[in-house]
């Protein structure tokens, strides 16, 4: 995502004007010393991020008050060399969207969490302008600050911070998600991040090293980058604005509602592009692996053919696949997607295939469509399975359906059978022996949920169900009992049979 919108000086020269937010919101203004001015937000920056008939999203979703990151976040150069760091800062503008009093705040600082193996230590952290004296638990990894005055519903507060992490130079932790390794560096949560807060309090579960770890709300994002300038920089979003100076370039990035924000950038990645139903897809590759670069780029693009029609259409204005080293077969993150840098070394492309497909898929399960990633596992990850069906059979046609379940599915599940290793899909992701485990009965066994309402359901009840879960619940949270609410209202069926048996039980 290399496209420059605007010169950084039409940037610095916008009048202050502009920078509000819509009528029913209260611009948000606060002198104080320079280093912790708020910014100004201008939203018309975040609708470049989407499509033009999506733009009102930003609107939508501001009016109901979601969260606005901005970030800045300084890499280090003198220190790739031997122990990679960045220092950050961050201003976060936080309404209280629920109908209870807060009297605490919560952020994950997932680099200190085994999962990612680095280190993120908090240097200040001011409360509306009033420097305060946060709490760190879980080791490290969830930061709690105190409200004195507790928040009502429909209040905001300003918290600024000031913070510096290291980043590991090895695969050793987790997937390896968070790492400077073979001239990649992959930065998923490089900032403390507000997790989800609902009636069972703050999901603040801890991080194991597989799975997801993050579960959060839609925000916006505005995040300025610097880095060494032969770095190539790609992000969740769009990048607005790039400029540089001597030895170091500084890249802005902003973005519609999302629900993270990830950076990957190397001096080795070569990019091609092509659009798709007014979507510019990115896949960025390792340096002389044109042909696989170009693999990963129609796969995408067929994707989004699939299931801008299938369900509603992608609404933002870019989407990236990028080659980044990871021990997983991919990683998802919204407008961004990781493949695994190895599969661009291979001449065997079926899961290259599949796990391209399976990431693009989650940006409509779990990055529209959110979900409880570490309690309910399944409803994203068991559905994403499921969807990359319909990918070969748009693609490939006719047969495919069952061709592709015996493969992904059903030889995962019978080798489950054989072993009596069968447990029921649903659980935390902490509940499963370990990854192999986790992998073959949410990822093997959960589909077949799917395809037994599907077989139950008929194609057009099935499918007409998958788009009102997609409508419905975008920008939002859904739990395995909204899923279950929809077939049974827009399905026609109850499939609660199906439900106990393929989620809940086991043979
Ligand atoms: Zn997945």
């Amino acid at each position: 995502m290399k496209k420059i919108l605007f010169p950084l000086l039409i940037i610095f020269l916008l009048p202050l004007a502009c920078n509000i937010y819509t009528q029913e919101q209260t611009p948000v203004y606060v002198t104080t010393s320079p280093h912790n001015m708020v910014p100004s937000f201008d939203l018309s920056l975040h609708k470049q991020a989407m499509q033009p008939c999506f733009a009102d999203d930003v609107d939508k979703n501001i009016k109901k008050g979601i969260t606005i990151y901005n970030i800045k976040i300084n890499i280090i150069p003198s220190s790739l060399a031997t122990e990679p760091k960045f220092i950050g800062s961050m201003h976060v503008h936080y309404t209280n969207t629920e109908s209870v009093m807060l009297n605490q705040l919560f952020f994950r600082l997932f680099p200190n969490t085994s999962a990612f193996g680095g280190t993120m230590n908090i240097s200040s952290t001011y409360i509306n302008n009033q420097l305060i004296n946060p709490e760190l638990v879980s080791g490290n990894s969830t930061l709690i600050i105190p409200l004195s005055t507790p928040l009502a519903p429909n209040d905001h507060v300003q918290i600024y911070m000031t913070y510096e992490a290291t980043i590991p130079t090895t695969m050793q932790n987790g997937y390896g998600r968070y790492t400077y390794y073979n001239d990649v560096l992959s930065l998923p949560n490089f900032y403390p991040i507000i997790p989800v807060f609902d009636d069972k309090g703050w999901h603040v579960e801890t991080s194991i090293p597989y799975g997801d770890v993050t579960y959060t709300d839609i925000a916006l994002y505005d995040v300025t980058i610097t880095a060494p300038k032969n770095m190539i920089i790609v992000t969740s979003g769009d990048i607005i604005a790039k400029s540089t100076r001597h030895e170091v370039q500084t890249v802005r990035a902003v973005t519609g509602p999302m629900r993270d924000f990830y950076i990957t950038m190397s001096e080795k990645f070569q990019s091609v592009s092509q659009e798709i139903d007014g979507i510019k897809i990115n896949s960025y590759y390792p340096a002389e692996q044109t042909e696989q670069g170009k693999f990963a780029l129609t796969v995408a693009v067929e994707s989004f053919r699939t299931f801008n029609q299938l369900f509603i259409p992608y609404p933002y204005h870019e989407f990236d696949v990028v080659a980044v080293p990871t021990k997983a077969g991919g990683m998802e993150y919204p407008g961004i997607i990781v493949v695994a840098k190895r599969y661009y070394y291979q001449t065997e492309k079926d899961f290259f295939e599949f796990v391209t497909v399976h990431e693009t898929i989650h940006q409509w399960w779990y990055g529209l469509v959110g979900n409880d990633q570490i309690n309910y596992p399944w409803l994203d990850e068991a559905l994403t399975q499921y969807t990359c069906i319909q990918y070969y059979e748009n693609r490939y046609g006719d047969g495919q359906r069952k061709r592709q379940i015996d493969r992904w599915f059903n030889n995962s599940y019978q080798i489950l059978l054989n072993t009596n290793s069968d447990r029921p899909v649903a659980g935390m992701v902490s509940d499963f022996s370990g990854a192999d485990e986790y992998g073959a009965v949410v990822y093997g066994k959960g589909p077949l949920f799917f395809e037994a309402v599907r077989t139950q359901l008929g194609d057009e009840a099935y499918f007409d169900s998958m788009r009102t879960y997609a409508e419905c619940y975008r920008y939002s949270i859904a739990d395995p009992q909204d899923l279950l609410d929809i077939f049974t209202e827009v399905g026609g069926q109850n499939v609660e049979d199906l439900y106990q048996e393929w989620i809940l039980g086991s043979q």
